[in-house]
C-alpha cells in the first residue's frame, strides 16, 4: 500500500494533521508535518498536511502540531479484567502466582466484575494509545459488551481451561457447545477475527488441545495459547508427555500461521526452527517475564529466523500495567543485556508493538500501520515534555524516551476515544470507583 494516495478532493469524517506521522509502513516512511484522513473508520489518505487539508475537508479535526502520530498499539497477549487483581501477587514465581490468583478469581469473578475490570482496562489502554488487545479471560461475553459500548477493538472469545471449579462454574464438558454458539453468532467485520483460547498444555490434555485446535480451524479462528513460559512449565509438560511444550504442540499439529503462542521464553534451537517453519506467531511479554522471574525470551533469534513476534503486557497482575509504550521500551532494552546493543533496535521494537503485532494476530492487512485502506486506529503523542526534547529520531523518541502518559488523543476505527487527554466514551472516575467497589465487595 502506498502512503500518499487519494489526493483528489473527497470529504473526510476526521483529519489528523500537522504532526510527525510515523506510518510504520514497510519502508518506514516518516512524514514531518503529515496528515491522516479518515472516512467510515478507514484511512482514505496519508500525506503532507497542506495537501490533505485542501483535498479532504473534514467534519472533525485533530491538530497534531508538535505531536507524533503513530498507529494504535496492539497488545497481543493480556487478561484485561485482571486489572481487578493488580498488586495481588507480586514478587512470586509463576506457580506461586497461580496459587494466589486462581482462588481469588474464583471468589471475585462474575459478569459484573469482569465488566468493571474491563472498563478499567480499556480506560488505561486508551490513555496509553493501545487500540487493540487479544484478551484471554473468563466471561468473555461481558468483556465484548463493554468493548463494544466503549468503541474499542477487543479480540476475544471462548477460553478452554480444565480446572476444578472454574470462575464461570461451567463444566468442562459444556464448553465446546458454548464455544460453537459464540462462533456461529459472530458477524465478520474488518480489523477483527474469531479467536479460540486454549489456556496451556498444563491445564488441558492432549486430546482436549487437539479438539480445540480443530474447532479453531473449522471457524478460521486464531488459536491462542500460553506456551513455554518458564522452566517449571517445561518440566511439568515433559513429565506428562515426554516432550517440551512447543515440541508437544508441534507433534499434535497445533503450530501454524493461525496459532499465536504467548511468552515462548523457553525455546530450543529446534523449537525456534519449528515456529519459523510453521509460521507460528509469538506474543512477547517482556515485563511479565521479568516480574515473574521467567527469564528473557530469545527474541533476537526468533526475529532472525523470521518468526512473527508481537508484544503483549500480559494481565495486570503479572505486569501490573497495560502500558504498551513501556513494554516496547522494555523490548528494546532487555535483549541488549546479553551484550549486543543491536539485539532489538528502536524501530524493531516499535514494529513489534504495531504492525508485527497485527501480523501475529493475522490482521496485518487491516491494522498496525497508517496506510490507505487500513482501519483508522491511531494515537497522537504529545512531544512537548522536556524528556522528549530535542527530537533527533522519532523511533528513538518512542522506544527510549516516551511514556504512556504522553499520549494525548486515541482513535479507534475512526472514532476519537480520547481527545486532549479526556476519555470520550468512559467516565474515568466512575470506572475506577466501580472497580474498587467490586474488589472491596468480596
Ligand atoms: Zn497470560
Amino acid at each position: 500500500m502506498s502512503t500518499v494516495r487519494n489526493t483528489e478532493a473527497a470529504g473526510a469524517d476526521l483529519l489528523v494533521h500537522g504532526g510527525t506521522v510515523l506510518t510504520v509502513d514497510d519502508s518506514g516512511t516518516v512524514l514531518p508535518d503529515g496528515a491522516v484522513a479518515v472516512r467510515d473508520g478507514e484511512i482514505i489518505a496519508v500525506g503532507p498536511a497542506d495537501a490533505l487539508r485542501a483535498a479532504h475537508p473534514a467534519a472533525e479535526e485533530i491538530d497534531a502540531t508538535g505531536c507524533l502520530v503513530l498507529p494504535g498499539l496492539v497488545n497481543t497477549h493480556t487478561h484485561l479484567a485482571m486489572t481487578l487483581l493488580r498488586g495481588h501477587a507480586d514478587d512470586v514465581d509463576l506457580q506461586e502466582f497461580l496459587g494466589r490468583v486462581v482462588p481469588r478469581e474464583n471468589a471475585l469473578l462474575s459478569p459484573e466484575a469482569v465488566t468493571a475490570g474491563l472498563r478499567l482496562a480499556i480506560a488505561e489502554s486508551v490513555r496509553g494509545g493501545v487500540t487493540t488487545a487479544l484478551d484471554m479471560y473468563w466471561f468473555h461475553e461481558a468483556a465484548e459488551r463493554v468493548a463494544r459500548d466503549a468503541g474499542w477493538r477487543l479480540l476475544s472469545g471462548p477460553t478452554f481451561m480444565d480446572v476444578p471449579g472454574p470462575p464461570d462454574r461451567m463444566p468442562y464438558g459444556n464448553r465446546m457447545d458454548w464455544a460453537r454458539r459464540h462462533l456461529d453468532g459472530l458477524r465478520p467485520s474488518p480489523g477483527t477475527r474469531p479467536v479460540v483460547f486454549a489456556h496451556s498444555a498444563y491445564t488441558l490434555d492432549a486430546g482436549q488441545l487437539t479438539d480445540i485446535a480443530a474447532l479453531a480451524k473449522e471457524y478460521g479462528a486464531l488459536l491462542h495459547l500460553h506456551a513455554a513460559e518458564n522452566a517449571a512449565e517445561v518440566a511439568t509438560v515433559r513429565e506428562r508427555y515426554g516432550k517440551r511444550p512447543v515440541e508437544l504442540l508441534e507433534s499434535l499439529g497445533l503450530l501454524g500461521p493461525d496459532t499465536l503462542l504467548a511468552h515462548a521464553v523457553e525455546l530450543t534451537d529446534t523449537e525456534i526452527a519449528a515456529l519459523a517453519r510453521s509460521g507460528t506467531g509469538v506474543a512477547h511479554c517482556p515485563v511479565s517475564n521479568l516480574k515473574l522471574g521467567c527469564g528473557v525470551a530469545r527474541v533476537p533469534e526468533l526475529l532472525r529466523q523470521g518468526v512473527r513476534v508481537g508484544l503483549g503486557t500480559d494481565g495486570a497482575v503479572s505486569s501490573n500495567s497495560l502500558d504498551m509504550v513501556g513494554a516496547l521500551g522494555m523490548a528494546a532494552l532487555i535483549h541488549k543485556a546479553g551484550g549486543d546493543p543491536t539485539a532489538v533496535g528502536a524501530e524493531q521494537a516499535v514494529r513489534m508493538a504495531t504492525i508485527e503485532g497485527a501480523r501475529a494476530l493475522g490482521l496485518g492487512g487491516h491494522l498496525g500501520s497508517l496506510e490507505v485502506g487500513k482501519r483508522a486506529d491511531l494515537a497522537v503523542l504529545d512531544l512537548g515534555g522536556p524528556h522528549l526534547a530535542p527530537r533527533h529520531d522519532p523511533w528513538s523518541t518512542l522506544a527510549y524516551s516516551a511514556r504512556a502518559g504522553d499520549v494525548r488523543d486515541t482513535v479507534v476505527d475512526g472514532r476519537v476515544l480520547m481527545r486532549d487527554r479526556r476519555l470520550t466514551t468512559l467516565d474515568e472516575a466512575a470506572v475506577a470507583g466501580a472497580a474498587e467497589a467490586v474488589v472491596r465487595s468480596v
